[in-house]
Order: structure tokens, then C-alpha cells, then sequence
């Protein structure tokens, strides 16, 4: 039975799947710090110690006392440079110590003054006048950051520079990370020839399993590509079978209405259960989304801009997921219109765009195309401006949805 939801509909249906899919538990490794960058950690990485280790300085200046050093000059007493320890007692009201940027900060000093805020003469530092130093002024307190033992980096986190960087200051030469998804693309269609061959003037060359597996690849999943299905029913239930030990399966074209689209059907005798198979988008309004023996496939439209574009909207969030991933959403973000948009009702459409940063934001127009079919325009896209299926018109200068692809 079809199950043709809205865009909507179907968003929170994937998002339903992937929030029992994260419930599992999932495979493991550790890697090297420096490899394990794009990965998702397994299990939160700790603070080895307080962060910052020690009072630190934020600035070139001097440590003291900010009340004493209003009530006037203070004698400079010593230089500590970062990575210096201290090895006097605390300072006292008439002192002040040279400090540089990273140094810990003497006890008993309670501000740095900026160098640029104080003068120096006769071995004293006196205020300038700028600015008046408050206690606490440019001093990060040890532990301010993270207390020994806390989460730095929570599991499910993406490792991106900042978390790397976080995972490096806590000494974590090695992380714990999930393995990554393997995900079987399968493009179906007999006027399909692979890259290596020259197509008659009929045939047309696969390019989904190359957007797919790139798309895969970057949504953290480790993408196989099977050999091209021919239109075939025995043909396309033999390539189910035989992709199902993934942990996604996708397949491409075959699963529209056509007599000979054998997606649907060869996934329903191999015991697929649906989700829904169809959605009121434009392009990829033939989408199938269901389980297959507890793993979870799509039938994408084999029209390659549909493809992408549903991968990027239902695909990318849950293999994210699947790859551990604990807050996995498609790219949307919110830009301008730069020229207004007139279209029919009833359908959520994504129609390629440009977007592009001007003085006021972001702003995004949209760019001619000839329909899903249309991979130069999609390769000429950077983005796709989202038309709510109620909306038949969008208005210059409205703020509005774009999907990143
Ligand atoms: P289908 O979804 O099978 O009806 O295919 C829709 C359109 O997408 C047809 O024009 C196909 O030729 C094209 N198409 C299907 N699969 C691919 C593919 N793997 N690469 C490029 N184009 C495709
Ligand atoms: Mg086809």
C-alpha cells in the first residue's frame, strides 16, 4: 500500500527511525588523534586535569593587585615568561610582576594590567590612565574551563578541529571512535552504462553511485558501489540480496510508477517493511523509505538532482545516526531572497540556487534549470531554496530555507 506523506511528514519519520537506531549499540575502534579527525567519538573524552592547569594570563602585562595598583605605583620585582613556574611566595600589595601572555599567574596577584594600560619608570608600573584594572581582569582561574574528570567532548560529537584540539589538550594521543556505516549503493536502470564505457547514443552514464557514494563518504558512512542493476525483477531482488548485509542499503531509479520499475517490488519480497513511498516534494517526490531485517534503505529517484537533493533532506541525517552521530540534521540554514519565486502549491519544492554572502548576510537566487533531470544546474548550485508545499509564491527579500548540499 502507497504511503505518501509531506515533507514534513516524512522528516520526522526518518527522524523517528534514527532515534531507534541510535538506541543500538555499535562497533568501535581506536584511532590516532590526528585520524580520527571527521569521525564521531564513542565515549566522551575526560579532562586529565583542571582547565586551565593553572591561573593563566591572557595577556602581555603585570600581576598585582588591581587596588593597590590604583592607589599608585607598584615595584616591578621579576619577569615570568609562559612555561615559567613561580617560585616565591605570594606577592605582596607593593609588588607587580612582569607577565606574558600563558604564564600562570603569581599568588596573590588578583588582575594583570595590560602592558598598553600601564607606564613603567624607575623599576615601577604606574596606570596610563586608559583604564583601570578590575580584580580577576585577564586572569582565566585554574579549573574555569573544565574541573579534572569532566566531559571536554561529549560521545556522539563529530571530531572536528576544535574537538581535536580539545581531545590534544587532555593528552588523548588515541580516541574511541564508531566504526563507520558501510553503505551499499545500487544503481538500477537499463539505459545505464558505467564511466569506463562509451555510451551508445541511447544510454546515459551512471552518476548516482558517484554523487551517493560522495554524499555517503562525507555524512560518515564508507561507501560500496555494486554494479549497475538492469531492469529486471529477479535481477533487482538477487542485488538486494546481496547489498543487504550493509548498514544501509541505497538504490537508485526504479521506483517510480513505470512498468518497469522493480525497486518497490523486489524490496517487499525480500520483506522490506515501509516507512513511506512517496513524498510530496519536487524534485523526489517517488522516495521510498523503509527496514529491511532491521536496517534501513531508501529507493532513491533515479533522477540525479533528485537523488542528491533527497539524500542531503532524508539519507545524510540518518547516516549520520547511524554512524553514532547524536545530533545528525540536514544542512539548513537561512539566507535572503534575492529575487522573488512564483510556483503551484502542494508539493515542497527545492529549486537550485546560488547562495552567496553580500553585505547585508547571505543571500540566495535562484538559478534556471530544466527539471531533476538537470546536473548542470545542480553542479552550477551551491544551494536549493525550499518553497513550503502551501506557499505558490516567495517574495524578494524574504528570509527563507535553503538546503546546502
Ligand atoms: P527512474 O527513476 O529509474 O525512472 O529514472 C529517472 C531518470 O533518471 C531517467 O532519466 C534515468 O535515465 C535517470 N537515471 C536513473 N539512474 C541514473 C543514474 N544512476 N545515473 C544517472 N541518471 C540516472
Ligand atoms: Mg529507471
Amino acid at each position: 500500500m502507497p504511503q505518501i506523506v509531506s515533507y514534513g511528514e516524512a522528516a520526522q519519520l526518518v527522524r523517528r527511525e534514527a532515534e531507534r537506531i541510535l538506541a543500538r549499540t555499535r562497533r568501535r575502534e581506536h584511532l590516532p588523534l590526528l585520524e580520527a579527525a571527521g569521525r564521531v567519538l564513542a565515549e566522551p573524552i575526560l579532562a586529565d586535569r583542571d582547565q586551565p592547569p593553572f591561573a593563566r594570563s591572557t595577556r602581555d602585562g603585570f600581576a598585582c593587585r588591581a587596588a593597590e595598583l590604583e592607589r599608585g605605583a607598584l615595584r616591578i620585582t621579576g619577569l615570568l615568561r609562559a612555561g615559567e613556574p613561580w617560585t616565591r611566595g605570594a606577592l605582596n600589595a607593593e609588588e607587580a610582576v612582569e607577565i606574558m601572555t600563558g604564564a600562570a599567574v603569581p599568588p596573590g596577584a588578583d588582575c594583570v594590567a595590560m602592558v598598553e594600560h600601564v607606564t613603567v619608570a624607575d623599576g615601577q608600573a604606574q596606570l596610563n590612565g586608559q583604564h583601570r584594572p578590575e580584580t580577576g581582569e585577564n586572569i582565566v582561574p585554574l579549573g574555569a574551563e573544565a574541573r579534572r574528570g569532566d566531559a571536554v567532548i561529549p560521545a556522539g560529537r563529530r571530531l572536528g578541529p576544535a574537538e581535536i584540539a580539545a581531545a590534544a589538550a587532555c593528552g588523548a594521543a588515541s580516541v574511541p571512535v564508531f566504526v563507520r556505516p558501510r553503505v551499499a549503493i545500487v544503481s538500477t536502470g537499463d539505459e545505464l552504462v558505467d564511466l569506463a564505457e562509451a555510451p551508445l547514443a541511447h544510454q546515459i552514464r551512471n552518476s548516482n553511485s558517484y554523487s551517493l557514494a560522495v554524499q555517503a563518504a562525507a555524512a560518515g558512512g564508507e561507501p560500496e558501489i555494486f554494479p549497475i542493476v538492469h531492469d529486471d525483477s529477479a535481477e533487482t531482488e538477487a542485488a538486494v540480496r546481496r547489498a543487504q548485509s550493509s548498514d544501509l542499503l541505497l538504490l537508485t531509479g526504479g521506483v517510480s510508477m513505470g512498468r518497469f520499475d522493480y525497486v518497490e517490488p523486489a524490496l517487499a519480497s525480500a520483506g522490506a517493511e515501509f516507512l513511506f513511498t512517496g513524498v510530496r516534494m519536487q524534485p523526489g517526490k517517488p522516495v521510498v523509505f523503509g527496514r529491511l531485517g532491521g536496517q534501513p534503505f531508501f529507493g532513491l529517484p533515479g533522477n540525479p538532482v533528485s537523488t542528491m537533493v533527497t539524500f542531503a533532506l532524508f539519507v545524510a541525517p540518518l547516516l549520520m545516526t547511524l554512524g553514532g552521530e547524536s545530533d545528525a540534521e540536514p544542512r539548513l540554514r537561512i539566507a535572503r531572497l534575492a529575487e522573488g519565486i512564483a510556483v503551484k502549491t502542494g508539493l515542497t519544492r527545492f529549486l537550485p540556487a546560488r547562495m552567496q554572502r553580500d553585505g547585508n548576510g547571505t543571500s540566495v537566487r535562484r538559478i534556471p534549470w530544466q527539471g531533476s533531470g538537470d546536473l548542470t544546474a545542480a553542479a552550477r548550485a551551491n544551494a536549493f531554496v525550499v518553497v513550503p508545499e502551501n506557499r505558490d509564491k516567495l517574495d524578494e527579500g524574504e528570509f527563507v530555507s535553503v538546503l546546502e548540499i
